[in-house]
C-alpha cells in the first residue's frame, strides 16, 4: 500500500483533513492538480466553530494576527444608512471565538498549508488524479504527474476534497441533484473611498438586488460582492470597469474605486450529492455540497466535514474501530448539507427575488427588521448559534446515545458539548474546559460524583477524564448550561457528545465503546473501558 489516505484537492478541505489526519497519526498522501497554493481570497469569513478548531490545531493566532475582528454589519437601503448591527461579541458565554473573523480563504489556506508542512507533510503540486478503480481493500488510483507521465497508486481510502466539479464523485457515479441559480455572482478585490463605515461589514440593499462590501487587509481595501445586471451576464470579456457606473447609480458618486485587484465572475448551484461515500472513496466539502454564499458558509462546512471524518478515519486505519464507523460521516454530515442547502436557499431568494413585493421587503423592511432582531438577546443567540455552526447536532446519529434522566434543557447526545469555564481542581482557578479537552481522544466529563482516576482507565490513551469539582462557581457555571447535579457526558474528539447520563456506572462507557466496535488497543477486540470499581 502507498499510503493510507489519498487527499485529492489541497483546498482548504483537503488541507484540514490532511492536518487531522497528521495530528492523529495517520500520514496522507495529499495532491492537486494547480502548481500551487490559490492566490484568491474567495472565501471571506472564518466562523467561531472552524476557530475552535484552529485553536485545537494551534494556529489561532497567525489567523487573528492576519484576519479582522467583524465588529458590526451596516445596513443600507436605496443608498440611506438604515441601521448599525453590533455583531462584535454576538456569541458572548457561548463560544471562546464569540465574533466572525475577516480572513481570506487564500490566507485559511496558506496557515493550514504552513502547519501541515510542519507536521511533515508536502502537498504534491501539479498532480492529477485522473482514473481508480475500487479493490476490496484498497483503491488504486492513476495520477497525472508534473512531467506528464503517469504513476498508479495504491490507497486504503480515497478523500474527494476536489471541489465543485469534483472527479472522485464523477467516477464514483454520485450523483449531485439540485440546479443552477440564473443569477451571476460577481466578486471583486477593490481599493475604494465612499460611504462605507471603514473595517465594518455594510450590506447594501437596492430594489434590484444588494451589494457587500467586507473590509479587505491594506487601505481603503473592499471586497465588493453582488449579482450582474442580466445584460451583462453573458459578457465573456466583462471587466469590473464595466460594472463601476451600475454599483454607483445606487450607491452614490462619491464611491470611488481606485483600483481592482481580483475580478471575478461565477455561476452558483444549490446541489447536494446523494450520498458522501461510495465504499472505499469520500467525498467533503464542495465535493459533496454547494450553495449561494448566503451566510458565508461554504469554506467552513467543508473543514467542519474534515474534522467529522478525520477521527473516525484514524480510528479504522489505527485498528482501534470498525470500518462500520465510518458510516456515519454521510449519516452525520449529508442532513447537515441538506438542512444548509435550503436555508441559503431562502436567503438567497430573500435578497434576489424580482417582484414588487420583494423589491419592497428588501427595501423597506428588511434592514429594520434585522437591526431590531438583532437587539433581543434571544435573536441574536439564535443568529449566532446558526451562522457560527455551533448549533449543528447530530442528535439523530448512531453515535449519539441519551440515557434517561438528564434535565430539560441539558446538552444531550449528538449536541456539541458547550463552552464552560469552571473550577478542574478544588480550590484552583477557574479554567477553559474547551482548552482542556484533546480533540485527538476521548474525554469523559463528570459531575456531581466520584470520576474513575486516570490511572484506572481500562484502555487510557484513547480516553481521558476530566472530574468536575463540586463548587458553588462550577455549579452556576453549569446551571446556566442547564446542568444539574449529577451528569457525565462523553465527548467525542471532534467535541460533540456521544453519550449522556447522569450516574455513571462501571458498564455504561464499556457498552457505549463496544456497541460501536471503539477499542482501546489495535485490534485487541476489547473496547475502552473504565475500571469504575476501585476507582476515585
Ligand atoms: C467568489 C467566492 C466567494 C466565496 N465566499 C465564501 C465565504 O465568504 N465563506 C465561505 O465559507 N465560502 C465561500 N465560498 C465558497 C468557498 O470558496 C468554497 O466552499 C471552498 O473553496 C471549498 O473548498 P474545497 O476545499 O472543498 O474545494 P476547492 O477550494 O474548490 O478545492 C478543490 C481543489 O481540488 C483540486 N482538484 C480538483 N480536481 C482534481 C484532480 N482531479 N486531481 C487533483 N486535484 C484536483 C483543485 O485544483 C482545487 O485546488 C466562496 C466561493 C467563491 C467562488
Amino acid at each position: 500500500m502507498d499510503t493510507d489516505v489519498l487527499i485529492v484537492g489541497a483546498g482548504p478541505t483537503g488541507l484540514m483533513l490532511a492536518n487531522q489526519l497528521m495530528r492523529r497519526g495517520v500520514r496522507p498522501m495529499i495532491i492537486d492538480r494547480h502548481s500551487g497554493p490559490a492566490q484568491q481570497s474567495r472565501a471571506m469569513a472564518v466562523h467561531a466553530r472552524t476557530m475552535e478548531i484552529y485553536s485545537k490545531m494551534g494556529i489561532m493566532d497567525q489567523a487573528l494576527e492576519l484576519g479582522a475582528r467583524g465588529t458590526a454589519a451596516n445596513m443600507w437601503a436605496n443608498g440611506k444608512h438604515t441601521a448599525r448591527i453590533p455583531i462584535g461579541d454576538i456569541g458572548k458565554s457561548m463560544s471562546p471565538f464569540p465574533f466572525v473573523l475577516m480572513l481570506g480563504q487564500d490566507d485559511n489556506e496558506r496557515i493550514m498549508g504552513e502547519k501541515l508542512r510542519q507536521l511533515g507533510v508536502e502537498v504534491q503540486w501539479n498532480t492529477e488524479l485522473t482514473a481508480f478503480e475500487q479493490r476490496p481493500k484498497h483503491v488504486d488510483a492513476t495520477l497525472k504527474l508534473p512531467d506528464g507521465g503517469t504513476r498508479k497508486v495504491s490507497a486504503a481510502w480515497v478523500a474527494g476534497c476536489d471541489g465543485g466539479r469534483s472527479p472522485v464523485r464523477e467516477l464514483s457515479g454520485i450523483t449531485f441533484p439540485g440546479a443552477p441559480y440564473e443569477h451571476v455572482f460577481f466578486v471583486a478585490d477593490t481599493v475604494a473611498t465612499g460611504s462605507m463605515k471603514p473595517g465594518e461589514l455594510n450590506v447594501y440593499l437596492w430594489k434590484d438586488g444588494f451589494h457587500l462590501f467586507f473590509p479587505m487587509r491594506g487601505k481603503d481595501g473592499w471586497r465588493v460582492i453582488g449579482i450582474l445586471p442580466m445584460e451583462l451576464g453573458n459578457k465573456p470579456d466583462l471587466t469590473f470597469d464595466a460594472l463601476v457606473p451600475e454599483i454607483q447609480r445606487e450607491a452614490g458618486t462619491d464611491l470611488v474605486f481606485k483600483g481592482c485587484n481580483w475580478f471575478s465572475t461565477y455561476r452558483i448551484h444549490h446541489r447536494a450529492a446523494e450520498r458522501f461515500r461510495d465504499r472505499r472513496c469520500f467525498i467533503l466539502g464542495d465535493a459533496a455540497h454547494v450553495h449561494s454564499p448566503m451566510g458565508a458558509q461554504g469554506m467552513n462546512t467543508g473543514l467542519q466535514d474534515a474534522y467529522n471524518l478525520a477521527w473516525k478515519l484514524a480510528l479504522v486505519i489505527k485498528g482501534r474501530a470498525d470500518a462500520g464507523l465510518l458510516d456515519t460521516y454521510e449519516q452525520e454530515r449529508l442532513p447537515v448539507a441538506q438542512r444548509l442547502l435550503g436555508t441559503t436557499d431562502r436567503a438567497f431568494q430573500m435578497v434576489v427575488k424580482d417582484n414588487w413585493l420583494a423589491r419592497l421587503f428588501r427595501t423597506r423592511i428588511l434592514a429594520r427588521v434585522a437591526a431590531r432582531a438583532m437587539t433581543i438577546p434571544r435573536a441574536r443567540k439564535v443568529a449566532f448559534r446558526t451562522i457560527s455552526q455551533i448549533g449543528i447536532r447530530y442528535r439523530e446519529s448512531p453515535l449519539s446515545q441519551t440515557l434517561a434522566g438528564l434535565p430539560k434543557g441539558a446538552p444531550v447526545a449528538g449536541d456539541r458539548f458547550p463552552w464552560l469555564q469552571l473550577k478542574l481542581t478544588a480550590g484552583g482557578p477557574v479554567e477553559d474546559l474547551f482548552q482542556k479537552l484533546d480533540d485527538t481522544r476521548f474525554s469523559l466529563v463528570v459531575m456531581g460524583q466520584p470520576a474513575p482516576a486516570e490511572g484506572a482507565l481500562g484502555h487510557g490513551d484513547l480516553l481521558r477524564v476530566h472530574a468536575i469539582p463540586d463548587d458553588p462557581a462550577n455549579a452556576g457555571e453549569l446551571a446556566g448550561a442547564q446542568i444539574t447535579g449529577r451528569a457525565f457526558y462523553l465527548v467525542r474528539p471532534d467535541g460533540y457528545i456521544g453519550l449522556a447520563g447522569t450516574r455513571l456506572d462501571a458498564g455504561v462507557v464499556e457498552r457505549y465503546f463496544a456497541e460501536h466496535h471503539v477499542r482501546g488497543s489495535a485490534g485487541s477486540g476489547k473496547p475502552v473501558g473504565l475500571a469504575l470499581r476501585g476507582a476515585a
